[in-house]
């Protein structure tokens, strides 16, 4: 059973990459921190099991990885929601302080399929504005075009528009 694959927005982009010399190959590590924004946003869910399981993920998981990047020398790209941006701002400022990028990820962890064209320009908007705030700046570009890797890696056909 083959894998599928996400449709690449604006008809895929050829991206060139400068390896160190010697290398033939380059690896793309993109953690994310979704904490409970995964729970609430996506999953509709809000037990204290899962707030806990996404109080973890900040508290604990991120040290654990950021520790591990550190060790190898590995620089990596976050997908953050900004709903975990403002509910665990030390974690993202020790992400951030680290080197690492970060990628924009939904406000709540939103699964974009279902949202009308509206509501996901207007989220899209909102994340711009929170990452300046939050951050001093945009996102960094990962997915596409856009400037984002949507929660769940689904968008929708109007997601080009937004
Ligand atoms: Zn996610």
């Amino acid at each position: 059973m083959g894998r599928r694959m996400a449709p690449a927005l604006g008809g895929g982009l050829a991206v060139t990459i400068r390896l160190p010399a010697g290398k033939r190959l380059a690896v793309c590590l993109s953690p994310d921190f979704d904490a409970q924004s995964v729970w609430m946003g996506t999953f509709r869910a809000q037990s204290q099991s899962l707030m806990s399981r996404g109080e973890f993920g900040a508290e604990v998981g991120t040290p654990r990885l950021l520790r591990l990047f550190r060790r190898y020398d590995i620089v990596t790209t976050w997908c953050i929601p900004t709903h975990t941006m403002q509910t665990f701002p030390h974690a993202v400022a020790a992400v951030v302080g680290d080197g690492h990028e970060v990628a924009a990820h939904g406000v709540y962890h939103e699964y974009i399929p279902v949202l009308d064209l509206a509501e996901e320009r207007r989220l899209l908007e909102l994340q711009v504005k929170q990452h300046v705030r939050l951050l001093g700046r945009r996102f960094s570009q990962i997915w596409a075009s856009i400037g984002t890797r949507p929660s769940w890696g689904a968008t929708s056909s109007r997601t080009g528009r937004a």
